[in-house]
């Protein structure tokens, strides 16, 4: 029997190309579209002589077609503030094409369809923690709008060709994700902390860093993916650890473990920083049995081989 084959929009990303492995592991045929704006071949590497696997380099914001599929997995988004800042064009159209050209795919070969969205779809929170029902307190015009925006847009048209076309698609919502192949430069805070403590420079916390974020670590956030995608849920699931920290103390916590000498910098609070996120997991739990296993510290552990290497080689630059 022919394997059932898979399209991974964004594959080449930090979050997509871990899906890969987790999709080629559970006997899936995968096929990469991606146009590398912000995702690395490097990312990919490993699957290079994988028979299972196919990479085409090719931007969604315009109609593509790569033969039959069962299951679109729609991951393409430039995802960090610094990416999305420096793409914000590029963000909005490949949250609106993109997506309108992604469910065009999952349309004419009734394929099952997954997309990425975010917990930026909560904007700066007025409810916490955040549960999927709570519409969010989204800035439409503030510098992070081109991300936060393009992504409801992305949603809304998720649920219309749900509705008007029976497309049979699922909706993550993610929040901070960790872990291995991240983009040693791509301003996050994990990557920018490490970096920044295994070179003994010091930690940027921007404003007082009393500001929260709940930090997932990537085979956690990949296992609620898997669980989500063989689901029947139409509407969002948020998929992160509900295990909250403020900034400072996510600082406090890599210079432990990497055992750095390093100091706290603060800087300025960028604009429209979400002061406060924390998914509520409770419709994740039940509808999926899916628990995240590794808490911060145990995650950061695991990441800190990856980015020793990333940052004795700082192959960060080649995209
Ligand atoms: N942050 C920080 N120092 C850095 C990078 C980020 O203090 O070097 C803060 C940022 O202001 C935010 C939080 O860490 O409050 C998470 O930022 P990130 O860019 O990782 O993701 P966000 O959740 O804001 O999309």
């Amino acid at each position: 029997m022919n394997k059932q084959r898979a399209l991974v929009t964004g594959g080449a990303g930090f979050l997509g190309s871990h899906l890969c492995d987790a999709l080629l592991g559970e006997g899936w045929s995968v096929v990469v579209v991606d146009n590398l704006l912000t995702g690395r071949r490097a990312n990919l590497e490993h699957l290079r002589n994988e028979a299972a696997f196919e990479f085409v380099e090719k931007d969604i914001c315009r109609p593509f077609d790569v033969g039959r599929v069962d299951y679109v997995f729609h991951f393409a988004s430039p995802a960090s503030p610094v990416d999305y800042t420096e793409h914000g064009i590029e963000t909005l159209k490949v949250g609106s094409l993109g997506t309108f050209h992604a469910l065009d795919v999952a349309k004419k070969y009734n394929a099952k369809y997954l997309v990425s969205s975010t917990s930026e779809c909560y904007g700066d929170p007025l409810e916490h923690p955040q549960k999927e029902t709570y519409w969010g307190n989204v800035n439409s015009i503030g510098p992070r709008s081109v991300y936060d925006e393009a992504k409801r847009f992305t949603e809304a048209v998720t649920m219309a060709y749900h509705r008007y076309y029976k497309v049979d698609t699922r909706i993550a919502r993610i929040f901070n994700t960790y872990g291995p192949r991240m983009q040693l430069n791509d301003g996050r805070v994990v990557p920018n902390f490490i970096r920044q403590a295994l070179r003994g420079e010091p930690l940027t916390v921007y404003g007082d860093g009393s500001q929260t974020r709940s930090f997932c670590y990537v085979s956690d956030e990949i296992d609620g993916f898997i669980r989500l995608s063989k689901s029947n849920e139409h509407l969002p699931v948020n998929i992160g650890n509900p295990n909250e920290f403020t900034i400072l103390e996510c600082a406090q916590l890599v210079l432990k473990i990497t055992g750095s000498k390093s100091k706290i910098a603060y800087e300025p609070l960028p604009q429209d920083d979400p002061k406060q996120r924390q998914p509520d997991i409770t419709k994740a739990r039940t509808l999926l049995g899916w628990e995240p296993k590794i808490q911060l510290e145990e995650g950061l552990l695991l990441s800190l081989d990856y980015f020793h290497k990333a940052v004795a080689a700082e192959v960060s630059p080649a995209r």
